[in-house]
């Protein structure tokens, strides 16, 4: 079986340039740009609707290009049919063959490509024990859970070594336990085999937990591209900062800049009529401003003061380990906190925020009201 330093099925990179796909008027991937190192695992991530399929389709070869061109290893293989490709694809709808066992479903790809017997029979076996099916061979799908039914779907893809795998939201039909379970198979499978790797889903956690890049992808374009840390704690704009757990997205007015390096405070914004530091990221057009927020960069502080939020607790869950808490402020926006006591409803609190965790983007996306609507999409 290919391992990581096995350079034989190992590509160089992909490179995917300007790669649009229209649906009548309807422009489904608008100029998406990217460059895949050998052996990457890139997530694309980004609401419903957004372009993820479409994106990974083109790759795919089941959809035509309308422009741009996709080369591998410097060879254009955007006019390939998907055989041609050779890519191993996983879908979210398991995909597998009804009438086949589950060793005839993952040598299938074998078959076609008709390894001999034995060979063949050696790798089904591997890939069965890879992923823990090896005492289910004999069984249909149908005698499988979900769970078990994606992962043959999944020793199906990667049987046959394939050049890049494509995965398309394979965890989505199954419930909350088994998708953590079978998102670590995937990191350790991905791990051993080394194999490049593009998935798409609309699950931040999962594309922070599996992915070596993220491409977040919003209204058919990309919107950054980044490590997942990258686009965790720098997020590009007000979309990404909603999407990647920011919680609050509250409207701003700017009250000074000062020119500054990207990680210390550089601005100064008055919201809910308090006086906050914040940090600016890229450039501040205007005097409107969208603030995001984390709920783990919110913290309580004893007493009112300048820079300080009042505000009056709202919810409080518990969530085994702490309690998820939501207040109003005094002006009425609304804030979200962790802490490890439980403040009973009604309680006030003073909230602080580190200005280097105060992140404040241009508004161009329109107000926060907008953007809290679109990420809510999902
Ligand atoms: P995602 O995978 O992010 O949910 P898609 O790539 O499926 O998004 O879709 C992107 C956009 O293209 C959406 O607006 C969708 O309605 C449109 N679209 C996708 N497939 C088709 C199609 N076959 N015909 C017309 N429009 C399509």
């Amino acid at each position: 079986m290919t391992t990581a330093d096995d350079a034989d099925t190992q590509i160089g990179h992909l490179e995917l340039e300007e790669v649009t796909r229209a649906f009548g008027d309807t422009v489904a991937l608008d100029r998406f740009s990217l460059q895949i190192q050998g052996g990457e695992f890139v997530a694309l991530l980004g609401p419903s609707g957004s372009g993820k399929s479409t994106a990974l389709n083109c790759l795919a070869g089941l959809l035509p290009l309308s422009h741009g061109r996709i080369m591998l290893d410097g060879q254009r293989i955007d006019g390939l049919a998907p055989e041609r490709r050779g890519f191993g694809m996983v879908f979210q709808n398991y995909a597998v063959f009804p009438h086949m066992t589950v060793a005839d479903n993952v040598g299938f790809g074998l078959t076609m490509r008709r390894m001999p017997k034995e060979q063949r029979q050696a790798r089904v076996d591997e890939c069965l024990a890879m992923v823990r099916l090896d005492p289910h061979a004999e069984k249909y799908p149908n005698q499988l859970s979900g769970g078990e039914r994606q992962r043959v779907a999944i020793a199906r893809a990667i049987a046959f070594q394939p050049p890049v795998v494509l995965m398309d939201e394979p965890l989505s039909n199954l419930d909350a336990k088994l998708r953590i379970e079978l998102r670590t198979e995937i990191r350790k499978l991905h791990q051993r085999l080394g194999l490049t790797t593009v998935y798409v889903t609309h699950d931040q956690s999962e594309a922070l937990s599996l992915a070596d890049r993220i491409v977040v992808l919003n209204h058919s374009r990309i919107e950054q591209i980044g490590t997942p840390n990258e686009v965790y704690a720098r997020p590009a704009n007000a979309f990404v900062a909603g999407f990647m757990g920011y919680r609050s997205l509250l409207d701003a007015e700017v009250l000074s800049t000062r020119d500054g390096d990207a990680d210390s405070a550089n601005v100064v914004v008055r919201m809910g009529g308090v006086e906050l530091s914040g940090t600016a990221i890229g450039r501040l057009s205007g005097s409107k401003a969208s603030v995001a927020l984390r709920p783990e960069d919110v913290t309580t502080v004893p007493d009112a003061g300048p820079g300080i939020i009042d505000a009056v607790v709202d919810v409080a869950e518990y969530t085994g380990r702490e309690y998820a808490l939501e207040a109003t402020s005094t002006a009425g926006l609304t804030l979200f906190f962790y802490s490890d006591t439980s403040h009973a409803p009604g309680h006030k609190v003073h909230l602080a925020v580190a200005p280097e965790r105060l992140l404040v983007f241009d508004a161009v996306h329109g107000d926060a009201a907008t953007v809290a609507a679109e990420v809510a999409r999902v």
